[in-house]
């Protein structure tokens, strides 16, 4: 029975990869084996030093994981869901700030500039930011709050002749001091939101990186500080108006955590279970213990299910059927099960659970940041409530 993986055979205990196309199959695979060769030894360390491994980017972008769902005509890999869903699981299963970089790359950058750009704009920047010679970064949330984007958003911009100002602060923005280019999202005169492609050497415009974190270490955050920032009118992604732009990339970015997290839950999973099976007490190993294999079980249940989920909803999103609220379902659950898994699998590592030898502590700290971010759990909880009740109470 394979109730741990091994190789670079995923943990899988129903089955499902028969569900994937070989294609897929060899996606996840070769994904595991080039993160087992290039992060996984290292990982412990680049969170310690708090650092983001810069050199691999371009490495990324010639595994195909910047951008994959993009046509190959504008430098993508034109890949299905369910292998962008498998390369974010692979991602994270090292770390979630290494998925945190491809995610706002691919979903939160790339998608803005596939489905709201010009012709111009997609050849200028997809091949580029599929190759990793640019990077990306994603500015929505600002200092007085991310849950409720569209009534705490201060950014404006102001047209001023061909182009426009902005003016504003953008806060948490992941990968906002490595970024060449900003996606800005501002209100117009009129109120509007809209999307801007920024460069970040534009005058004006700076990033402040946030230090101190005790989560997601290993990924950039930043403050972005727009001073009469003016850019011409080709900046404006002429496809989209209003909220619905933002929150569309983040429903992509939404898809791709709900598949990343169930990544972090095998590492951690997979991990207490091989603790469990040498370390002894009272001469026997605490897997033989029933607390013990409660934990353990439950880690692999909510796993077999999230990945059934995560697969569904790939299915849903490549037949264009997919809905906001049921990626909702899947970020939420999958996210706080891979949270709980990481909290229980620490737990039965006992003290060498809190050193960062081992990776359940590193996981279990970066959760509660993907916990949080793209909307935050109890948000989600409201999004369905509303969903499944018709009455609002988020607003
Ligand atoms: C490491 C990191 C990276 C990030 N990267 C990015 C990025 O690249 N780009 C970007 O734009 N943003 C990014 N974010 C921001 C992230 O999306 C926000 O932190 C998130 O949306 C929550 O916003 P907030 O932190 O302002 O909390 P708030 O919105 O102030 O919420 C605080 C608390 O109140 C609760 N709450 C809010 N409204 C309600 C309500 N109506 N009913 C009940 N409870 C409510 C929330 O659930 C939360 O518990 C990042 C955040 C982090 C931590």
């Amino acid at each position: 029975m394979v109730t741990t993986s091994s190789g670079t055979q995923m943990l899988d205990y129903l089955g499902l990869s028969e569900l994937f196309t070989p294609e897929e199959r060899e996606i996840q695979r070769s994904s595991r084996r080039f993160l087992d060769d290039v992060a996984l030894p290292y990982i412990g360390q680049w969170w310690e030093e708090g650092s983001f491994p810069t050199h691999l980017i371009r490495r990324f972008g010639e595994m195909g994981f910047l951008g994959p769902t993009i046509p190959a005509e504008y430098g993508g890999a034109g890949v299905s869901s369910a292998a962008y869903g498998l390369i974010a699981y692979e991602l994270e299963r090292v770390d979630s700030g290494l998925r945190s970089f491809c995610s706002v790359q691919s979903s939160l950058v790339m998608y803005p500039i596939y489905a709201f750009g010009s012709e111009e704009q997609k050849r200028e920047y997809l091949p580029k930011l599929a190759t990793g010679e640019l990077v990306g970064c994603f500015g929505l949330t600002e200092p007085d709050g991310g849950s409720d984007p569209d009534g705490n958003m201060k950014t404006r911009a102001r047209k001023d002749g061909d182009g426009y100002v902005l003016t504003g602060t953008k806060m948490w923005i992941t990968n906002g001091n490595l970024a060449h280019i900003a996606i800005v999202w501002a209100k117009d005169d009129g109120g509007v939101v809209r999307g801007f492609i920024v460069p970040t050497d534009t005058p004006g415009f700076k990033a402040n990186e946030v230090r101190h974190k005790a989560s997601l270490r290993a990924s950039v955050t930043s403050e972005l500080v727009l001073e009469d920032v003016r850019v011409p009118a080709s900046a404006v992604l002429p496809g989209v108006k209003g909220l619905k732009g933002p929150l569309s990339c983040l429903t992509q970015a939404r898809f791709g955590i709900a598949w990343g997290a169930l990544g972090a839950l095998e590492a951690v999973y997979t991990e207490a279970l091989a603790f469990s099976q040498t370390r002894t007490t009272f001469g026997k190993p605490i897997g033989s213990r029933q607390l013990v294999q409660e934990k353990l079980v439950r880690m692999l249940s909510d796993h077999t299910k999230g990945l059934l989920v995560a697969w569904r909803l790939a299915q849903l999103k490549d037949a264009g059927k997919l809905r906001p609220q049921q990626v909702s379902l899947g970020k939420r659950d999958n996210v706080r099960a891979a949270l709980n898994a990481a909290r229980s699998a620490r737990e039965i590592l006992g003290g060498s659970g809190i050193t960062l030898e081992y990776h359940s502590i590193r996981h279990m700290l970066n959760l509660e940041t993907v916990d949080t971010y793209e909307g935050t759990h109890d948000i989600h909880t409201l999004i369905l409530g509303r969903d499944i009740t018709g009455l609002n109470a988020l607003e």
